[in-house]
């Protein structure tokens, strides 16, 4: 088999939304699997649709996802630019070659005569009025008008595209990975621009030209390009490179938690879940959109549950580093149908990873969520406090509020536990354990927990009766993490002086 190479071409029209980053990892997965190139192609020959900043979004982006790129962004490559709109003079001179060939033709017709042909249509009954081989010799084309008259309306400066001529009869038949043989009905299809009037290409043209170029072997992309690849495969046979055509696979959309319809960015908003990788700011209007980052993700955790968005390795694993998934991913196991998205298993997901870092990368890791919180750090106790809370959260955002009275007086005390807890013998109970902790030689868990378990048996008193009130004095919560360590994390000082106050504080 030739080198494998594959493309991720985005358009810079917006941030990476979740749907296109499992398309560039499935695409990254099936190259690394068999030992092939990965390749980022920007297309940005939409200029009315271009948004600054997000090219570099997409490159930040793959980056924090894990996804290396062979060729085009930072990495260069031997076959670039990477960029269309670096290429446009290959795009141009192709375009009139196939004009040359007979393969397409120029259109002078303007916006007006373009309305006017569909009212007609409209009104002689047609649904939806193409542009195609019924009506491409009535209007202002090459294929109508003499090659004087072209090439005068040509220098004049009137407006001009080339449109594709789609042949009259016949179908266009392709093998797509996932889905088997497609077909499509040659009259079903329009002659569609591929040099505009500007002089830029359009999608087809580029990403066809860009794919013999850049000796694409597999094109995996979305589901919603599925129908343009029959004229992507004509443009193969119209240029003469149809040996070289890449193969196809178009991937499942990704739905909605409800798991109907195409998850958008207003899904995200709505559920308060991420529907990006990473935080984005829409340029015109200063909307915030958090990413997965931003909510606490780990990348890993991320990747593994986007992965598993359409492809069913069919074993009971559930778990994949980067690693295994380049070990176990194949395109045949990707289906058809649509892939929930389940924000629930993406958040297991990270709680699994999660419990597989060590201490010290779990401080390393949620130490810019408590930068934000504004809670100052003790590295030490971080690194203590990771250890036990590692079991009791989901989302790296969720540990500076759980741990807060670890770092800071500054904690809520849940007075409705409090009222429930608090007895009559309440307050001897904590002043007769005052005494004994703060006589404690050794302020460790063990030792702790042996002084405080005696007390309870000496005093024939219950576990129910006293733990609590020592929870509530430490963290003013019932839900913290093992009473026992977290005593020994506070020091003593610190717990002597939180129960003196849980003594003191009005309990009505
Ligand atoms: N530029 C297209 C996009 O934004 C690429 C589609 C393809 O991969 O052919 O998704």
């Amino acid at each position: 088999m030739s080198k494998i190479r594959v493309r991720f071409a985005p358009s810079p029209t917006g941030p990476l939304h979740i749907g296109g980053l499992r398309t560039a990892l499935y695409n990254y997965l099936f190259a690394k699997s068999l030992g092939g190139s990965f390749i980022l192609r920007v297309e940005d020959t939409d200029r009315t649709r271009y948004v600054p900043g997000a090219e570099q979004y997409i490159l930040d982006a793959l980056k924090w996802s894990g996804i290396k790129i062979d060729e085009g962004g930072n990495a260069g490559g031997l076959l670039g630019p990477y960029k269309q709109s670096e290429r446009l003079s290959i795009y141009r001179s192709k375009a009139e070659n196939l004009v040359n060939k007979g393969w397409a033709y120029y259109a002078f017709d303007t916006e007006e005569e373009l309305e006017q042909m569909r009212a007609e249509r409209t009104a002689a009954g047609e649904h939806s009025p193409r542009y195609n081989y019924s009506i491409r010799e009535k209007m202002s084309t090459s294929l109508n008008l003499s090659a004087e008259e072209v090439q005068q309306r040509k220098e004049s400066g009137q407006p001009w595209v080339i449109r594709f001529k789609t042949p009259e009869n016949g179908s266009v038949v392709f093998e797509d990975l996932i889905r088997g043989e497609i077909r499509f009905e040659c009259d079903q299809l329009d002659d569609k621009v591929l040099l505009k009037s500007d002089g830029w290409p359009t999608y087809h043209l580029a990403n066809v030209v860009d794919d013999q170029y850049m000796q694409i072997s597999h094109v995996i992309r979305g589901e919603e390009w599925l129908s343009s690849t029959a004229l992507h495969v004509l443009l193969y046979k119209a240029f003469g490179w149809e040996k070289d055509m890449p193969q196809f696979a178009h991937l499942p959309l990704i739905l909605k938690p409800e798991g109907k319809g195409k998850l958008s960015k207003r899904d995200g908003a709505r559920l308060g879940m991420p529907v990006f990788p990473m935080e984005w700011k829409e340029p015109d209007t200063g909307d915030l959109f958090l990413g997965f980052k931003e909510m606490g993700f780990l990348p890993e955790a991320m990747i593994n549950f986007i992965a598993l968005l359409g492809w069913n390795p069919g074993i009971e694993q559930e778990i994949f580093s980067m690693e295994d998934l380049v070990e176990k991913f194949s395109i045949e196991k990707v289906g058809k149908a649509g892939a929930r998205f389940d924000f629930d298993k993406a958040k297991w997901f990270n709680q699994q990873y999660i419990q597989r870092l060590t201490a010290d990368e779990l401080a390393m890791a949620v130490a810019p969520f408590y930068e934000k919180s504004g809670i100052i750090l003790d590295d030490k106790k971080l690194i203590q406090v990771c250890n036990l809370m590692k079991e009791r959260i989901q989302l790296l955002s969720e540990m500076p509020e759980k741990s807060r009275f670890f770092f800071s007086d500054d904690f809520e005390m849940d007075t409705k536990q409090l009222k429930k807890r608090w007895k009559d013998d309440s307050e001897g109970i904590l002043t007769d354990l005052l005494e004994i902790l703060s006589c404690l030689e050794n302020f460790k868990t063990d030792e702790i927990e042996s002084a405080v378990k005696s007390f309870i048996s000496e005093k024939g008193l219950s576990f129910g009766k006293v733990l609590p009130l020592l929870r509530l004095a430490s963290s003013g919560t019932m839900q913290g993490p093992d009473l026992f360590p977290t005593l020994e994390i506070l020091g003593s000082e610190k717990v002597v002086e939180r129960i003196t106050n849980l003594i003191k504080m009005d309990k009505n």
